[in-house]
């Protein structure tokens, strides 16, 4: 099944194959949108909100200013009524009756209506009862009062009860001002509350001194309202609209609303009544209503301040930042998810290939090895499990065993193709090495100990057909990857022939050990590998009696040889040797060993050589100790070159030492002489007193020449009674004087029984280019010259 066919989707619904960009900016998108609709949503619901808490606000508003506008006209009216209801008002009762009235109200004042006849009387009376100055008085354009001018009538302030500070000012005649005039005349026309435009207002602090006049005219209760009916006075309220407004209401700074009262003037101007001067709201809400004090309508105008629109301020714009940040923050995720996950597919994917690769190689591999297994027919390789139950058994197995494969499995034991008897020794053995009970069936399995490490071990094998099989079986325990121990391994080859080569081979080493033992001297393999060293490769037990060195010791350093022979004849050998070798020629050479026993001895070593394949020589040889043998040649030498009657060199001896000093002297190295001398009339001698006696005269002329030699000299008898004296490094001069003295001692000494035997001798000393034959006729010469002379002298060397 392919991959993609059962890739899950991302979240159940996005496809693997999607962009991460894509889903990202769709997600983006749509959150977009959905913040969009919500901010849209969350706007209206915040206008609808902001709508009904401004009504709420302007109802209580509206329905305080206004109640409070019914409450100045009640209390206006309730003073009235008092003048209506009292025959007469002192100030003491005005002054107790509107002290209580005094409630956002700044001023509480009654002014009768006083005819110009009265005046005078009137200010009189006034002053009589305590006013001292009181006078009806008129308002500058300065606002200074001055005593009024004469009128029809007046209504000047008698009482007063006023908030502030300031005192009232009594006597001021509100008809003096036209203002306050128009609206006693408003008044007493409607006979009912009438209300003055927005003034300065009289006696008032400063602060509250900007508002109204609200007027009503008193009438005597006796009489009928009439419209022409002139007012016992008129009750007055001074209202400050900022106290009547502002006060018991929030701060400015406070305040959600801005209100504002505007009047309806008589002209049509609208005058602000009352104006909040708190800031209004940059978009406001807006409310229009109409109030009404005294005989005027005011328009009231609402508007939501600052204040207001900061505390009701819109959640629109942080949704809006939310859903955006939520919105690039989900997409964000998403892609993130999307692509950490297209990713992580991409890498099972990647992942998945390469196991699959490796599956591949390795039912490969495993072919392979079942195909190596099977192949290597030479050796058996057979596996097995915990319990010993055979898993595994390869075609070199069957081909040794003669099972099959298919017998075996999962039936037999590995110790069953053992032969029982050899299984329970070795389980006894090691259960004896380890103090522990080893069982036979895992007898194959234990190492010995005794060899380390994997060691093969020789077992017989039982066949199928009952016969027995020598194998070498090497086990192992077989670990899984954990390490855990989940069979053996045993892997065995069939020694039955090596085994056979084996003991023939023993054989003919105890044969060649046997013979060689038989045969005098050794017999040895030297081998010299191509960098010139050499190793013993064998040495029979002979050779330990040529060097007086063990074989085994030689078979790990051959130049113990070298040390043994001597030294003035190892470079020889050497040198023989390395001539054999470059020429493969026979090697034979006769040379002395010194030996820390025998001392030293004779030794003859003759050996073949054969060159290597990979360069180097094997030599076969073969060394006898020849001491014996030289020591008889030596004799028999000596006997060769001596005179058996004197003693002394012979003839022969004397053609050899000649010839090897002539070969000196002509290579130009000293000087050579010879004497020679002949016995006189020795035939004689022999006549009269016999052979024998004439062999004694020999023997005694012998001895004391010998006696008169110096030991270079070679003294050799030629035959008869003829002798020849060779002297190395001798020149004529020195032989003559030696055969003179060889003279006078043969004639000065007489022999015992004889007399005195003479002799002649002649001289010869050796001259450049001269042959030997030539030397010695010299001197023969010489001889005869004596002879010639009378005999018994020494003739000096011939030309
Ligand atoms: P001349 O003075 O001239 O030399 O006379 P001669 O007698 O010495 O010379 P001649 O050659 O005539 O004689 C040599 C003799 O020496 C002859 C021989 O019998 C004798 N003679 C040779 N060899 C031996 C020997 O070995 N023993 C004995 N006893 N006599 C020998
Ligand atoms: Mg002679
Ligand atoms: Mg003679």
């Amino acid at each position: 099944m392919p991959l993609h066919a059962v890739r899950p989707k991302i979240l159940g619904f996005i496809s693997e194959d999607v962009s991460a960009w894509l889903v990202a900016l769709l997600v983006l998108l749509g959150g977009g949108v959905l913040t969009g609709l919500l901010a849209w949503a969350s706007f209206n619901a915040h206008h609808q909100q902001m709508a009904q808490r401004f009504h709420l606000l302007v109802n209580e508003r509206k329905s305080r200013i206004a109640e409070r506008f019914d409450d100045q006209e009640q209390r206006l009216d309730s003073v009235r009524r008092f003048f209506v209801n009292s025959e007469s008002v002192s100030r003491e009762e005005f002054d107790g009756f509107t002290k209580a009235l005094l409630h956002r109200t700044q001023a509480y004042a009654w002014a009768p209506l006083v005819a110009r006849s009265e005046r005078s009387a009137f200010e009189r009376r006034v002053r009589e009862q305590g006013k001292t100055g009181f006078s009806i008085c008129d308002l500058t354009p300065s606002a200074t009062l001055q005593p009024a001018v004469e009128r029809d009538e007046y209504a000047p302030v008698l009482y007063s009860q006023v908030q502030g500070s300031k005192g009232a000012p009594l006597g001021f005649d509100l008809l003096s001002e036209p203002a306050r005039r128009a609206t006693l005349q408003r008044a007493r026309n409607l006979n009912g509350m009438a209300v003055s435009d927005p003034m300065q207002l009289m006696g008032v602090d400063p602060e509250y001194a900007r508002g109204v006049l609200l007027v009503e005219p008193v009438l005597r209760h006796t009489v009928a309202p009439a419209h022409d009916t002139a007012p016992l006075g008129y009750v007055l309220a001074v209202i400050s609209m900022r106290q009547l407004m502002a006060d018991g209401f929030p701060m400015p700074s406070q305040d959600n609303l801005v209100v504002q009262i505007r009047g309806r003037a008589q002209d049509g101007r609208a005058e602000a009544l009352y104006e909040s001067t708190n800031p209004v709201a940059n978009h406001p809400l807006h409310y229009g209503s109409m109030l009404r004090l005294g005989d005027h309508v005011y328009d009231l105008d609402v508007r939501t301040s600052t204040v207001f629109e900061h505390a009701n301020h819109s959640a629109v714009a942080g949704l809006i930042v939310m859903g955006a940040l939520l919105s690039v923050l989900l997409s964000a995720l998403l892609y993130m998810l999307v692509s950490q996950r297209q990713r992580a597919l991409a890498l099972v994917e990647q992942r998945t290939r390469e196991l699959r690769l490796r599956e591949l190689e390795l039912s490969g591999a495993h072919g392979q090895l079942r195909g190596v297994l099977d192949a290597a027919t030479q050796v058996a390789v057979i596996a097995t499990n915990l319990r010993g139950v055979i898993t595994t058994f390869n075609a070199g197995a069957e081909h040794m065993l003669g099972y099959r494969s298919v017998e075996v499995l999962g039936h037999a034991t590995l110790e069953s193709l053992h032969l029982p008897a050899e299984l329970e020794a070795r389980a006894m053995e090691l259960s004896q090495r380890y103090c522990k009970p080893v069982p036979s069936c895992q007898a194959m399995l234990v190492e010995g100990g005794e060899e380390g490490g994997h060691e093969a071990r020789e077992w017989t094998l039982v066949r199928q057909d009952g016969s027995h099989l020598t194998v070498n079986m090497l086990a192992t325990a077989v670990l899984d990857e954990l390490g855990l121990w989940v069979g053996n391994l045993a892997i065995c080859i069939d020694i039955t022939e090596r085994k056979r080569v084996h003991e023939a081979l023993a054989a003919r080493d105890l044969l060649l050990k046997k013979l060689s033992a038989h045969v005098p001297g050794g017999i040895y393999q030297l081998k010299m590998v191509a960098d010139g060293r050499f190793s013993v490769i064998y040495a029979s037990d002979g050779i330990r009696d040529i060097y007086e060195i063990d074989p085994d010791v030689l078979q790990q350093n051959a130049e113990a040889i070298f040390e043994r022979i001597h030294p003035q004849d190892v470079a020889r050998v050497r040198a023989s040797i390395r001539i054999s070798s470059l020429k493969l020629s026979p090697w034979r050479e006769e040379y002395r060993v010194q030996l820390p026993v025998r001392g030293l001895r004779w030794v003859r070593g003759e050996a073949t050589p054969e060159e290597l394949p990979g360069g180097g020589v094997l030599w076969h040889g073969y060394i006898s100790d020849i001491s014996d043998l030289k020591r008889v040649e030596e004799e028999l030498r000596a006997l060769s070159v001596t005179d058996s009657l004197t003693g002394i060199h012979n003839r022969r001896y004397f053609q050899e030492r000649l010839t090897t000093e002539m070969a000196r002297v002509e290579r130009g190295t000293g000087e050579l002489a010879v004497i020679m001398f002949d016995i006189d009339h020795f035939k004689r001698i022999n006549d009269v007193n016999g052979h024998a006696a004439g062999d004694r005269v020999l023997q005694a002329i012998c001895e004391r020449i010998r006696q008169r030699l110096r030991r270079t000299d070679v003294f050799c008898r030629l035959g008869g009674e003829e002798f020849m004296v060779l002297c190395p490094d001798t020149n004529g001069q020195h032989a003559h004087a030696l055969a003179v003295e060889l003279w006078q001692s043969l004639r000065n000494t007489p022999i015992d029984g004889l007399g005195t035997v003479t002799a002649s001798f002649g001289i010869a000393s050796w001259r450049s280019g001269e042959g030997a034959d030539a030397l010695l006729l010299r001197a023969d010469s010489g001889v005869y010259a004596a002879k010639q002379a009378g005999r018994d002298r020494v003739e000096v060397e011939l030309a």
